[in-house]
């Protein structure tokens, strides 16, 4: 099936008489006849169904659903992005471990990662995503367990060259984690290109609507967790009578693993209902991200054409930053998301956004209405200008999300606002 075609028919195939639609299965437990068929059950969780903290049939579909879009072998669903990076990580990597992060991420990502992780014992070693190999090379510790980064970054949309991490990643025996939210497997499937695992925050365009929060992590099933790096995968786990995830489930150790440890211990797992909408999100992603990307493209090129930006970044925009390297891992399109910077700072940024009146202030991306928020008052708030400035986000900075209005009418939105200032 091409992906058009998976987004409408993978993960759910109604049998004679079935629903058409995938069912919301809203229920907590499973039923079996026996103590003999709930102990067969614990024996093997991977055939059975046994408590929705970790399993879920009507999440399970669309845990399907994704592993196909992505090219993966299995997938896991969590209740927020957020988590879905944590336990991609949490997963691997214990107290006294460290991974390798592009600097240029997700915020939420950084704390996360540069805060909370630390707490727990695990380092993060920051590299720029512009590094060279020799660069990220000499990064790696003996301790390192994994490298991360992001498709197209969200706010900076800078491009991960992802070929060259994968390789980097590869040659130090550790896999490649990609946040590919803002590409979507439509503009982009990291997995062809050398990653091992891929997550999302499925709140964004997977969702579109803005209707749950949510997440999900990938496995590949390509990685080879044997070379002696990963006993967490090859000796017996005795939280689970000694499973070895390497040898009871080589499809997919990885993502076994993550339900069947993580997810049973920390339980960060959807509701029914809330995957059953990020599904109605997903049977028309492959439409949604096409209309995206040539409603965003023709925006950068009107903003730019006004001459009132100082800087104007859509990676697919002839001349923005990240336009190689778009050309090359996003040749569909770069997302709905323009970062642009009006000229006069801050004052004028914000003038300009409270003259808007289609797209609407909020701290969301990805809607399927336009929306913009202004980091320096927002996300970035507690940094002084000096700090916005080292973070690259600089006073007016105005991060735009297009939505699947007419073009027209978000243009004439904007040109009123840029009449105002
Ligand atoms: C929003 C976002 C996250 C966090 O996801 P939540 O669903 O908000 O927890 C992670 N990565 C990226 C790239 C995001 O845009």
């Amino acid at each position: 099936m091409k992906i058009e075609t998976q987004c409408l028919h993978e993960g759910y195939t109604p049998k004679n008489g079935e629903p058409r639609v995938m069912p919301i299965v809203q229920s907590t437990t499973y039923v079996y006849d026996s103590t003999d068929d709930i102990a067969a059950v614990f024996d093997d969780p991977t055939k059975s169904l046994i408590y929705s903290r970790f399993e879920n049939p009507t999440t399970d579909c669309v845990e399907k659903k994704i592993a196909a879009l992505e090219g993966g072998v299995a997938a896991m669903c969590t209740s927020s992005g957020q988590a879905a990076s944590l336990l991609s990580i949490l997963n691997i990597c214990e107290a006294g471990d460290s991974f390798i992060a592009c600097a240029s991420i997700y915020g939420g990502t950084i704390n996360l990662f540069g805060y909370t992780l630390k707490k727990m014992g695990i380092e993060c070693i920051w590299v720029d995503h512009d590094c060279t190999e020799e660069e990220l090379n000499a990064a790696f510790k003996d301790n390192t367990k994994a490298v991360f980064g992001e498709t197209l970054a969200n706010p900076a949309l800078t491009v991960l060259d992802i070929e060259m991490w994968a390789k980097a990643a590869h040659a130090h025996g550790v896999p490649l984690i990609i946040d590919n939210t803002f590409a979507t497997p439509i503009l982009c499937r990291p997995i062809e290109w050398g990653a091992d695992i891929v997550i999302h925050s499925t709140s964004k365009y997977m969702d579109g609507h803005a209707v749950q929060v949510g997440g999900v992590i990938v496995d590949s099933g390509k990685f080879d967790w044997t070379s002696g790096k990963f006993p967490c995968m090859t000796e017996p786990d005795e939280s689970y009578h000694g499973i070895v995830y390497t040898k009871q489930y080589s499809f997919a150790p990885y993502i076994v693993k993550a339900r069947m440890q993580l997810m049973r211990d920390f339980g960060c797992y959807p509701a029914a209902n809330s995957s059953f909408l990020l599904n109605l999100g997903l049977e028309t992603l492959a439409v949604r991200m096409k209309r995206y990307c040539e409603n965003a493209l023709k925006v950068a090129e009107y903003i730019k054409s006004t001459g009132k930006a100082e800087t104007v970044t859509y990676p697919a925009l002839e001349g923005s930053k990240g336009h190689e390297l778009a050309k090359k891992y996003l040749p569909n399109g770069t997302s709905g998301v323009i970062s642009f910077s009006v000229k006069g700072g801050r004052t004028t940024a914000v003038k300009f956004m409270d003259s808007l009146k289609l797209a609407s202030n909020e701290v969301h991306v990805a809607d399927i209405r336009t929306c913009v928020l202004h980091p320096a008052s927002a996300t970035h708030r507690q940094l002084s200008d000096e700090q916005l400035v080292a973070a690259g986000i600089d006073g007016g900075l105005i991060r735009l999300s297009v939505g699947l209005e007419n073009v027209d009418d978000i243009i004439e939105d904007l040109k009123a606002a840029f009449e105002s200032i």
